[in-house]
């Protein structure tokens, strides 16, 4: 991974820190994406020492926030030509509905349109970075959920006005992280970028914890006891944006580093289609870069 350049958002705890710290240590150059200039550079200096990579770096950016994402966008086009690998994995859970800037539900703003139109916006550079005439692939890694499975898209009413419920609203937004690849990656055939989505098992972070109460008291001890480490937890997403055996896979589902179906509702082709012109109306996307 010597001369690759990888941005990863959510990367200052979980899996997202392990990830950029396994990436560190290939030798690519890795940007975290944080929302706490503290934090970030806590887990910058953490990298560094821990793998003797100086090449890493931190990027400011809430999520929640389309405004936000088009300047992280902006920021990292200023400094970098190029782009071998994006991993979209900052996510929530949030036991309460609550509301973006941008007035969306947080889980859906956070957890896939921030994915969404992250991704849209730095296509150019990871399109311009690819070379698939010399076998040169540029990756997106979306992490999703096995909770997909239990989950359709509401979309009459995607932001659950009418009955919120986290999980309901969690597993929403992880079969959109799958619907959403298995769209780009058709859009994308032929570019030389690929596309995938993953499941990283269940894993020991503190996904669930960060709501506080008896979420950080009780739940999180008993997530523990049968979860993975998050070494285990970003194997899977590293594998999918560094290893050969997957060069040039595009448009499918891993449950840890095995090929899987995912959902029946996932393959349907009309709701994605649906749910990409959803997502472009909901980030006012005004130049998609590809239109399909
Ligand atoms: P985590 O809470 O440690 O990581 C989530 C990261 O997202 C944090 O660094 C957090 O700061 C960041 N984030 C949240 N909201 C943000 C915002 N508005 N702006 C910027 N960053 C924001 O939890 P994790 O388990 O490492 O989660 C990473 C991904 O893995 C998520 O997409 C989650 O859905 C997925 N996942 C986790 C599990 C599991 O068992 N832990 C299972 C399946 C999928």
């Amino acid at each position: 991974m010597r001369d690759k350049v990888c941005l990863i958002t959510g990367a200052t705890s979980g899996i997202g820190l392990e990830t950029a710290k396994e990436l560190a240590r290939l030798g690519a150059t890795v940007i975290l994406v944080g929302r706490n200039a503290t934090k970030s550079a806590a887990a910058v200096a953490q990298i560094r020492q821990q793998t003797g990579n100086a090449q890493v770096e931190f990027m400011l950016a809430d999520l929640a926030s389309q405004k936000e994402i088009r300047a992280l966008a902006e920021q990292f086009k200023q400094k970098y030509a190029r782009l071998d690998v994006l991993v979209n994995n900052a996510g929530i859970v949030s036991m309460f509905r609550k509301e973006s800037v941008d007035g969306i539900e947080l889980t859906w703003a956070v957890n896939h349109l921030a994915y969404f139109l992250l991704t849209n916006l730095l296509l150019d550079v990871l399109q311009a970075s690819a070379h698939p005439e010399q076998g040169r692939r540029t990756r997106i890694v979306n992490v999703a959920s096995a909770i997909h499975y239990r989950a359709r898209i509401n979309f009459d009413d995607v932001g659950l006005r009418h009955g919120y419920n986290p999980l309901t609203a969690y597993a929403q937004s992880k079969l959109a992280n799958v619907m959403f690849t298995y769209e780009l990656a058709r859009r994308l055939q032929n570019t030389g970028v690929t596309a995938n989505a993953v499941h990283p098992g269940d894993v020991r972070t503190h996904l669930i914890a960060q709501n506080g109460g008896a979420f950080k008291w009780i739940a999180q001890p008993l997530w523990n006891l049968i979860a993975i480490s998050v070494q285990q937890g970003a194997d899977p997403v590293v594998y999918l944006a560094s290893s050969p055996d997957v060069e040039g896979v595009t448009g499918k589902y891993f449950d840890q580093r095995r090929e899987r179906h995912s959902s029946r509702a996932s393959y349907d082709e009309t709701a994605q289609r649906r749910l990409w012109e959803m997502s472009v109306n909901l980030t006012g996307l005004t130049r998609p870069v590809i239109s399909g």
